[in-house]
């Protein structure tokens, strides 16, 4: 399938008073129309760095992409123009954030502010934006639209609040949706009424969706292929299937609740389980020279300490950034 959006060797620099880093080292994943990507990864691994470089929505100059392409429907979104980019943002890719008060405006009406976009983009005049609302309300379930229409976000409740923010990323028809923890400030009800929602209008776009989750649950039920980010770089990548089957990388393993050790695997039966993986994600500006799971992996030898492991194929369609992958020949 020809991808949609294309990311090549993404990077980006955060530069803050005491020091610079890499929050995002070159990142390479494709999206294709109809599919849904998962990015999962533990809090700080750079996933929401990388949707807010895919929409050029960094806060310059703290953060800057330093290297890399975002091409999308042959613009390199990258090094495209402001001009370029807000013909891009919210008409042909929408976004959806965790908190609904990040897209929304507190002082206007939630019906006149997705009409707005509408007006904007396509040039709708106010009698059809409104009766295109209403119909999109209907499709994100927001019951009894015509009501709603005029509700201030602060009448809403925080799941309906997403539903608005849902509508508004769908208002355009967009070629690609980045939805970053969608559901994750919501209670659990709400979540799974949410996410069921997102899932049934993203297969009726068709858009290339891509989901960013810390929740493996959310990734089983929703997501096409998945990459596991840690510390600014995919180091697994393959199908939902196959990663919840067959996870190469210990830190998707250990993600999945159990790291067998190197020694432990020859012997069968004696497969240690965690919880969830001991020790903490390393700070990006100390990263350890090898690979930067290594301090926490189970499996490490001393290469893992000293050369970084390239993200390669393990199996067809399947790719690990590990120098010892589990299930590998030994
Ligand atoms: P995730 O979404 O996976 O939890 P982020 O992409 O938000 O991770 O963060 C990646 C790294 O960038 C983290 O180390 C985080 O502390 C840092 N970071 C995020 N936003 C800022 C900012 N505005 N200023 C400085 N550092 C930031
Ligand atoms: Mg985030």
């Amino acid at each position: 399938m020809k991808a949609l959006l294309s990311i090549e060797g993404l990077t980006v620099e955060l530069a803050t008073r005491e020091r610079t880093f890499e929050a995002v080292s070159d990142l390479n994943f494709r999206v294709s129309r109809n599919e849904v990507l998962a990015l999962v990864g533990e809090s700080g691994s750079g996933k929401s760095m990388t949707a807010m470089a895919i929409m050029r929505l960094l806060p310059e100059p703290v953060a800057e992409i330093t290297a890399g392409r975002i091409m999308f429907d042959g613009i390199d979104l990258a090094s495209a123009g402001e001009a370029e980019l807000r013909k891009v943002r919210g008409n042909r890719i929408g976004l959806i954030f965790q908190e609904p008060m990040t897209s929304l405006n507190p002082s206007i009406r939630v019906g006149p502010q997705v009409a707005e976009v509408l007006r904007l983009h396509q040039g709708l005049n106010a009698a059809s934006a409104r009766n295109r609302v209403e119909e999109l309300f209907e499709r994100v379930r927001i019951p009894d639209p015509k009501r709603r229409f005029d509700d201030y976000p602060h009448q809403m409740s925080g799941g309906m609040r997403q539903r608005v923010v849902i509508a508004l990323a769908l208002a355009c028809d967009p070629d690609v949706l980045i939805a970053d923890e969608p559901t994750t400030a919501l209670d659990v009800t709400t979540q799974a009424q949410i996410l069921e929602t997102f899932r049934d209008l993203q297969a009726s776009v068709g858009a290339a969706t891509i989901l960013i989750t810390h929740d493996l649950a959310v990734v089983a039920e929703t997501a096409d292929r998945v990459a596991v980010m840690y510390a600014g770089r995919i180091v697994e990548e393959t199908t939902t299937e196959q990663l919840f089957a067959a996870p190469r990388h210990p830190y998707t393993h250990g993600l999945l609740g159990s790291i067998p050790h190197l020694s432990e695997e020859a012997v069968p039966g004696a497969r240690g389980r965690l919880p969830e993986i001991a020790g903490t994600v390393p700070a990006l500006w100390a990263l350890p020279p090898g690979c930067a799971f290594a301090p926490r992996c189970p499996r490490a030898g001393q290469k893992c300490t000293s050369q970084r492991p390239p993200l390669e194929n393990v199996a067809p369609g399947h790719m690990a950034a590990c120098w010892y992958p589990l299930g590998a020949p030994q």
